[in-house]
């Protein structure tokens, strides 16, 4: 199996080369978060990846979780790792200090997510939902709330869990039926069943906090109708004392195709003690907090395997040996050539890589819009970071996940049979990753919040936003001719992008089904023009680094190749997308739902 190894050389290109974090750090007043203080971190953070969580991906995935009687086992060395990370002081990294955090940024602890969730996606899982826990907490929870219950879950001795999803629904939440009936007491008591809870049971931490959706009595229909609520495993005390057990147990866990180690459980609240986060009846505005972190996170998870398959892939790539290249031999020491010098390997490895590279940009540049729409003392520089965040976030999710089913699948198919024996670790990212798409909201829940929510819900002006920026960024590099061709994709890609928007906004007028018909093919367009721009980006910054003598030539000039790759084989994609979305909705719309099967 092949080792994982964290991509900080990668990671700080972008952070620091591309995206200016040292200088964004200092001016958002992260004055601790220097250069040398970020090294040392990501060092530490790749150790941890690289020793403590890699080694037992495979046994987690070998030996799953196991329920015995409401208790949840979680794999071996789970447990233990999850202690090293306590430990290590991981989960309190971007907190305030005022409830036990170090008061570092929010891209700090997730452009170093990405790491543990490739190492390790199911174990990453556990402190992942933490993390929506603590987000939802710090945002809507009162002082006493963050007291009891923040302090403990940023210093990892309790973890935390969010519970929205139902039998009957999870989508469509606005059909939820978990009910919350008030105590005398001023707290609820909540009684119904959740379902997919991840981290809902596990032994890993001394409590676990479960944040709840559910309907108070006299509750409206829908989703204008639904509240937030803490419910703890263990009941706490004013000072936050473990005092009981509450009445909220799994009731099993479910099997399933991959990320075994971590816990999907069944949750059955049975009139268990519950406390009202936020307004009553406002739970689903106080989760859109978590919600757009968790996709930000979601689609990092992503990145992770693609990174994960990558890695696996072109190590065996440069190692089997197969036949000898068209062009003659390359390695006549040997009975055959490395792979790798067939050009269909090394489409696959370039189609990896490019993703690899380019999401891993548009993942850190959210991250950074993060930092400044919770920090910048300038509120129109806010609400800037804030539009373009609205408009990517389901970008980053839906584009980077499904990206990742290509990515994994070709990480098997470089090790041909051997990629589908378990051994070697590439189909277990496959099945790992199979999830991504449908958590958080699936592909196409994500797609209709960026066509219909996000775009026409803003008249498009959040688009234009975004455009302008990309738009900007291609007149500024006007003087530099040899980026003039693919500058000249990504203006023409924008140009058609904004008409494209359009000409659906009309046709959706006469019928509303055009939305839902192109949705996710707009989304895919839109992903691989937002990666376009950072690819141009990112070939003027090696450039540059090239043109300055730069001693890394080859890390730069594998940019500049990989660009290349990217502008001829990838971003042509969205000729097909193109394509389809222009065809309408009729295509799709025309059969009966009963005439679907014909025998
Ligand atoms: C391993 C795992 C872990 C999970 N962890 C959690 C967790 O921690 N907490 C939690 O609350 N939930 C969790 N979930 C639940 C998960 O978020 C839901 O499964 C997901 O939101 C989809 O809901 P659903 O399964 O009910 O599918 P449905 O909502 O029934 O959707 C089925 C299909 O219909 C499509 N669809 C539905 N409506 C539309 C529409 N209007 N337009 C176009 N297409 C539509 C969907 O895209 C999908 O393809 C987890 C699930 C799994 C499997």
């Amino acid at each position: 199996m092949q080792n994982y190894k964290a991509p900080q050389r990668d990671t700080l290109f972008v952070t620091n080369e591309l995206l200016g974090f040292e200088e964004h750090y200092q001016r958002l007043g992260f004055e601790d978060a220097t250069d040398d203080l970020v090294r040392a971190i990501y060092a530490e953070a790749a150790k941890f990846a690289e020793n403590i969580l890699a080694p037992i991906n495979a046994v987690g995935d070998d030996e799953g979780c196991t329920f015995n009687d409401g208790e949840v086992t979680t794999p071996t060395g789970f447990k233990e790792a999850y202690r090293q990370y306590v430990e290590g002081g991981w989960p309190s990294m971007s907190h305030p200090v005022e409830f036990g955090g170090q008061g570092l940024p929010y891209s700090l602890s997730t452009s170093m997510a990405e790491w543990f969730s490739g190492a390790n996606h199911s174990w990453a899982m556990y402190p992942g939902l933490s993390q929506g826990c603590m987000e939802t907490l710090k945002a809507h929870g009162t002082p006493e709330q963050k007291k009891v219950y923040l302090e403990k879950l940023v210093e990892g001795s309790w973890t935390g869990t969010m519970c929205l999803t139902e039998p009957h629904c999870g989508s469509d939440l606005g059909m939820l039926k978990c009910k919350a009936e008030p105590a005398e007491d001023g707290t609820y008591k909540l009684t119904g069943t959740k379902i997919f809870i991840s981290a809902g049971e596990h032994d890993m931490s001394d409590n676990i906090v479960h944040i709840v959706l559910a309907r108070l009595p006299d509750a409206p229909a829908g989703t204008k109708g639904i509240s937030l609520f803490i419910v703890p495993k263990y009941n706490v005390d004013a000072d936050g004392n473990i005092t009981d057990r509450n009445t909220v147990k799994c009731g099993s866990i479910e099997h399933k195709m991959g990320i075994k180690g971590s816990a999907t459980c069944v949750m059955n609240f049975d009139a268990a003690n519950a406390i009202l986060i936020g307004e009553p009846n406002r739970g689903l505005n106080c989760m859109f907090v978590f919600m757009n972190m968790a996709r930000i996170g979601t689609g990092v998870e992503g990145l992770s395997a693609t990174e994960a398959a990558f890695q696996g892939a072109l190590t065996y790539a440069q190692d089997r040996t197969q036949f000898r290249s068209m062009s003659g031999v390359k390695n006549p020491d040997g009975p055959a050539d490395p792979i790798i010098v067939h050009p269909d390997v090394r489409r696959m490895l370039l189609t990896q890589k490019a993703l690899r590279e380019g999401n891993r940009a548009l993942s850190i540049y959210c991250m950074q819009l993060v930092d400044v729409s919770q920090h910048a003392a300038d509120a129109q520089e806010k609400q800037m970071a804030e539009a373009k965040l609205a408009l990517l976030t389901p970008i980053v999710k839906a584009f980077l996940t499904e990206t990742a089913q290509e990515t994994t699948s070709y990480g098997m198919q470089v090790y041909g049979g051997h990629g589908y024996i378990k051994e070697w670790g590439m189909e277990q990212l496959a099945r790992d990753t199979r999830i991504c798409t449908m958590y958080e909201g699936t592909t196409g829940i994500q797609a209709i919040d960026l066509l219909a929510r996000k775009i026409m819900g803003s008249n498009g002006e959040l688009l234009k936003v975004f455009t302008g920026e990309i738009k900007e960024y291609c007149a500024s590099i006007r003087d530099k001719q040899q980026f003039g061709h693919w500058s000249n994709a990504v203006e023409s890609h924008v140009d058609e992008w904004l008409q494209m928007t359009q000409d659906i906004g009309l046709s959706a007028a006469n019928n509303p089904e055009e939305l839902g018909a192109a949705a996710v093919d707009y989304l895919m367009y839109a992903g691989y023009v937002t990666v376009g721009y950072f690819w141009l980006k990112m070939a003027v910054v090696a450039q540059q680094k090239l043109d300055e003598g730069t001693t890394e030539v080859d890390f730069y000039n594998a940019k500049l190749q990989t660009a290349k790759f990217y502008f001829d084989r990838m971003l042509t994609r969205t000729r097909s997308l193109v394509s389809a979305i222009s065809s309408g909705s009729e295509n799709l719309m025309q059969m009966d739902a009963e005439h679907f099967f014909q025998g």
